[in-house]
């Protein structure tokens, strides 16, 4: 049904990261529902060892666009990696929903004249063709499409749906690899990356975290602040429940659930939280639930991916020190 499949993998640190290693799966996986041919673009030169973790998931083929910093000027990285798949003949082009995979996606679609499909969350193929299940704007906007072919399609994973899965039938390969240039640079960009400043997990918005520790009515006054104090040694971010955002310890922005945010981390540990299904409403896309609560039968425990029976006041002292004394002492 589709042409060639170009999936982008930028090696954030130089390191194939989880992000990279998921959407080899998800690319080798829409390969073969599609009976499609792909293989990996990327900007950055590869190292003998790089190459072998792209392998292992039976990556055919690797293209390395070359021109310069592309990666400090998305809009200009965006246009060439068009030019490659009008080259290439590519229909479907799949890149992570991150920062970088989000700037450049609109940019190849514009260029291509292509359909977008941002934050999808599956893909299975019938008679009609693709079938793309979104989810954007934190679960706000819900929808399924049907890409036909007809038209080259540009789709942005959230990374929360990337899972590194090494399928049995896959084959590892050692993957080509071809350095592409286009026949003429795009011109110059509008906008230019001077630094690269990573989100604070204390600051940002909880849609957009990637690991929550959420306080229930379980919590008093000295757990609450020992959990705030474990968040910021461990930088993840924190979320509270109705009752808790009622008692005034936090604002809105930080309540978890239908009236408050939605959130899908990769892991969301909820701490004291009975599990009604106001909060549940709100974590359930989390990747990973783990549940503390002192009562056996509380409801958050089968809406969890693990649950310890405990008690908080216990629990978290131990947390505390297992984490201060990981990071070699308190700041
Ligand atoms: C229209 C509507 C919208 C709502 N929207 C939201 C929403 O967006 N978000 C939200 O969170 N709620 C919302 N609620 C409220 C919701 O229904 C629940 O009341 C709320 O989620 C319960 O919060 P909780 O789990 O912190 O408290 P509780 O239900 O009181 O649970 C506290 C839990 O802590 C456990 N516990 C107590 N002490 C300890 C200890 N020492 N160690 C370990 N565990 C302990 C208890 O066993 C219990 O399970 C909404 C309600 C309505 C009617």
């Amino acid at each position: 049904m589709a042409g060639k499949i170009l999936v982008f993998v930028d090696l954030p640190d130089g390191e194939l990261d989880e992000t990279g290693r998921g959407l080899l799966s998800y690319g080798s996986r829409l390969a073969g529902i599609l009976g499609s041919p792909w293989e990996v673009v990327t900007p950055i030169v590869c190292s003998g060892e790089q190459m072998a973790g792209f392998g292992a998931y039976g990556v055919p083929a690797i293209t390395r666009v070359d021109g310069g910093s592309l990666l400090d000027t998305p809009a200009l990285l965006g246009q060439t990696l068009a030019a490659l798949a009008a080259a290439n003949g590519a229909t479907l082009f799949v890149l992570p929903h991150n920062a970088l995979g989000a700037t450049l996606a609109p940019v190849i679609a514009a260029t291509l004249d292509a359909a977008i499909l941002t934050e999808i969350v599956t893909a299975s193929h019938d008679a009609d063709g693709l079938r793309i299940a979104r989810q954007a704007l934190g679960g706000r906007v819900a929808e399924t499409k049907v890409w036909d072919g007809s038209r080259p399609l540009v789709v942005t994973v959230p990374t929360r749906c990337l899972s590194q899965v090494l399928m049995p039938t896959v084959r590892p390969s050692t993957p080509a690899v071809e350095t592409w240039r286009p026949a003429a640079m795009p011109a110059e960009a509008a906008a230019r990356v001077t630094g690269r400043i990573p989100p604070d997990p204390q600051t940002v918005d909880l849609t957009e975290a990637e690991v929550i520790f959420s306080a229930g009515k379980g919590c008093d006054a000295v757990t609450f602040d020992m959990l705030k104090e474990l968040c910021r040694l461990l930088n993840v971010s924190f979320g509270v429940t109705r009752p808790v955002y009622d008692l005034g310890w936090t604002g809105f922005e930080r309540m978890v659930g239908q009236t408050g945010r939605t959130v899908t981390p990769r892991f969301y540990l909820a701490l004291g939280i009975s599990g009604s299904m106001h909060h549940v409403g709100g974590i359930k896309d989390s990747r990973r639930i783990v549940a503390v609560n002192n009562d056996a039968k509380a409801p958050i425990f089968p809406n969890a991916d693990e649950g310890f029976v405990a008690d908080l006041k216990e629990v978290l002292p131990h947390l505390l020190a297992r984490a201060k004394s990981a990071i070699g002492g308190a700041p």
